[in-house]
């Protein structure tokens, strides 16, 4: 219900312009962004790499509705992975790219203006050595998002795609990317989704998780196991070790400030540990799925709220 509320919310503009200017929203956003320029994501990155974990960047926006819009977050992109490799960071960073934020919902040939758009990020990342994951939005475009994804990786095999556990549909799309150097991105899906497409129960979200798993991992390609549920992270470990996988053969990820020790820990038991890396000024829809997956960041932004007011 809770969750179902923040969800909803985070769509609304009207909750949007309220939340934004709460006095003390900008402190906890901090906890879950690296901040709002592209200096502070390649800072962020800097440190978290000097850690020995790797990163993909988001330059955070979605649902754009303007074609100038879009091509400008294209743009913002090929910056971004400018500023890595001058930094010397592009061999350990990444970008990940939200489709609706570089043209997929807008009325006029959203999907080609989202594919061109996409394609120069790849063709950025390319020309520096890295690699472009797709993030994947509500179920409304999952075929549209694999459609693109499928054109781009005819050029750029290298291109990750995210398949979330909570659809119905996941484990057969799993067995569909899991061919010879396919980079999959396994999560368990954030969005509000209806029964008829979805698994609403967590311990079936958790189940329909672990069935890609064994999957992927049974798969020829480069699973990227996308939680922070001990659970699921000791299980895909046991899956990794039964299907005889190097270390440099999976990855784990987990998102900018959840988890930090169990980052660490992972990574100092010789696992790829890539950190997902929000900036930018468009955090609010990102932050308000970060607020649904768990009550308690919830009690502590009320907390924050009700002691500076
Ligand atoms: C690298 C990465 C990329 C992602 N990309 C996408 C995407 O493209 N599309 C998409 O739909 N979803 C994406 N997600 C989000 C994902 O679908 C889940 O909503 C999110 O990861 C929470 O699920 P979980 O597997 O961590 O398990 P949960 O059962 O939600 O959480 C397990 C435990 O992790 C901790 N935890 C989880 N979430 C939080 C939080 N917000 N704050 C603090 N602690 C928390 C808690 O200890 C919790 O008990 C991504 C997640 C990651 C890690």
């Amino acid at each position: 219900m809770l969750r179902s509320t923040l969800l909803a919310a985070s769509r609304s503009p009207r909750s949007r312009k309220l939340i934004e200017q709460l006095p003390p929203t900008r402190a906890i956003v901090n906890r879950f962004v690296a901040g709002e320029t592209l200096v502070d994501g390649v800072s962020v990155t800097r440190d978290l790499v000097a850690t020995g974990r790797r990163i993909t960047l988001d330059h955070l926006g979605e649902d754009t509705s303007d074609a100038t819009q879009a091509a400008a977050t294209a743009e913002a992109y090929e910056k971004l992975l400018a500023a890595l490799s001058e930094s010397g960071l592009a061999d350990r960073a990444e970008v990940s790219v939200k489709l609706s934020a570089v043209g997929q919902f807008l009325p006029q040939d959203g999907e080609k203006v989202a594919l061109d758009n996409a394609r120069r990020i790849c063709e950025a990342a390319a020309a520096v050595g890295t690699t472009v994951t797709l993030d994947m939005e509500d179920h409304t475009t999952t075929d549209s998002t694999l459609g693109i994804a499928r054109d781009l990786r005819a050029d750029f095999p290298w291109l990750g795609v995210v398949l979330q556990a909570y659809l119905h549909r996941t484990e057969a799309d799993c067995r569909e990317f899991s061919g010879p150097g396919s980079r999959v991105r396994l999560c368990k899906g954030a969005y509000q989704e209806p029964a008829s497409v979805a698994f609403q129960k967590k311990s079936d979200v958790d189940l329909s998780y672990v069935r890609c798993l064994k999957v992927l991992m049974a798969g020829e390609g480069y699973p990227m196991i996308a939680s922070h549920d001990p659970r699921l992270i000791r299980i895909a470990g046991e899956l990794a070790a039964s299907n005889g996988r190097a270390a440099d053969s999976f990855e784990y990820q987990m998102l900018y400030g959840i988890r930090p020790e169990e980052q660490e820990r992972l990574t100092a038991e010789g696992n790829t540990m890539r950190v997902y890396l929000p900036y930018g000024n468009e955090w609010y829809g990102y932050f308000m799925r970060r607020l649904a997956e768990r009550p308690a960041n919830l009690t502590f932004f009320l907390r924050a709220l009700a002691t500076k007011s």
